[in-house]
């Protein structure tokens, strides 16, 4: 794409005048090149479609991060999921875009296409519904997702548990932001000299957790949204922090963020979830970055409830998802990429998802 292209691609947004000054500014204030990673898919699916990539000066470099679910939940997950799928009376139900991540052997569609019970539904409460009218089944929920899916998931356990379902149960998958950003900062290879962290999953946990990081590490931090207005104004409020030597915590999402975040659902994820070791698709175990849960939920466990424990896994040996994900590569730099594998034919996750990096370089002609 170029910049011309970019150019008229925004035209198309309502607020095309204001990412221009924007923009503008950030090209008369940059005084060296810089670093910074978007830490979610969403905001790298933006940044594409857009293409603020091509408007913004060349001394910024935007390193997509780990922020796409889909992408870093384990193979071993995945592969559990596709033989509790594959299990009788079992009901496996799952948000769509999880069903045509591969696991060692196939995707959960080939489950439902050799006549498993794999059902996509909108939220985990649907899961407990289908759990409440199918007594003679088994309905397991894949429970994947960032913090902003955990308050839903401990919703639907404690209205499990209210029912007295012993049909219903959960493979915890959750992963959480701050662990990940701490394993990228303490990396020998890291590069990233700013965050734009993901304002989705600031609305539910706040950006306090952000403070001992940026005090740490001395990398800014700006809470971003997703509009490209969002994005640019992020960037630029990161960059002015770099320029002027200031390492804090800025909130450039203020209309949906608070410092506290909300305290609802904070408390709702505190009552049935606890921070666990987690395996990240591609990058490895990182020290309580999962959300496993308590003792007293233990029973809605369905790595529990079924036997997952002897599931063998093995990765393709071409995908460099880890190091994509670490925003240690580009996708162009897979051998794979736009060859052997597409969305039509992916052979690792961030190529399946809607918010997967390899998907938006691909979707968006960054090849
Ligand atoms: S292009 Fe495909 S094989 Fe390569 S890193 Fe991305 S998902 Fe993996």
């Amino acid at each position: 794409m170029t910049e011309i292209e970019a150019l008229e691609l925004l035209s198309n947004y309502r607020d095309a005048k204001l990412v221009k000054g924007v923009v503008s500014k950030l090209h008369q204030q940059i005084t060296r090149p810089w670093s910074l990673m978007e830490i979610c898919g969403g905001q790298t699916h933006a940044i594409m479609k857009y293409g603020l990539d091509q408007l913004l000066p060349n001394e910024i470099e935007l390193i997509h991060g780990p922020g796409c679910p889909v992408c870093v939940t384990a193979l071993e997950l995945i592969d559990q999921a596709l033989w509790i799928a594959q299990q009788p009376n079992v009901i496996f139900t799952s948000f769509g875009d999880m069903l045509r991540v591969p696991g060692s052997q196939g995707d959960l569609f080939a489950v439902k296409a050799a006549g498993g019970q794999v059902r996509v539904v909108y939220s985990p409460l649907d899961a407990v519904k289908l759990a409440q009218e199918n007594p003679d089944q088994q309905v397991v929920f894949f429970a994947i997702g960032f913090e902003t899916t955990a308050p839903a998931n401990a919703m639907a356990v404690i209205q499990a548990d209210k029912l007295n379902l012993d049909n219903f149960s959960i493979l915890p998958a959750n992963v959480l932001v701050p662990p990940a950003m701490h394993a990228i900062l303490s990396s020998p290879d890291n590069c990233i000299q700013g965050f734009l962290a993901a304002g989705h999953v600031c609305t539910v946990m706040g950006y306090w957790e952000y403070l001992p990081i940026t005090e740490r590490y001395k990398t800014p931090i700006t809470v971003t949204g997703f509009e490209p207005l969002d994005l640019v104004n992020g960037i630029l409020r990161t960059v002015t922090m770099l320029e002027e030597g200031r390492c804090q915590v800025e909130n450039a999402y203020s209309r949906a963020v608070t410092c506290a975040g909300n305290k609802v659902a904070q408390k709702l994820i505190k009552q049935v979830f606890i921070p666990v070791n987690r395996n990240w698709r591609g990058i490895g175990t990182i020290p309580k970055s999962g959300y496993g849960l308590r003792d007293e939920f233990h029973h809605f466990d369905a790595t529990v409830r079924f036997d997952t424990g002897k599931i063998k896994r093995s990765e393709s040996s071409i995908c460099i998802a880890g190091q994509v994900l670490q925003g240690l590569k580009k996708p162009f730099d897979c051998p794979a990429f736009g060859s052997s594998c597409t969305p039509q034919s992916p052979l690792g996750a961030p190529m399946v998802s809607s918010e997967g990096a390899c998907a938006a370089y691909y979707r968006f002609g960054r090849k």
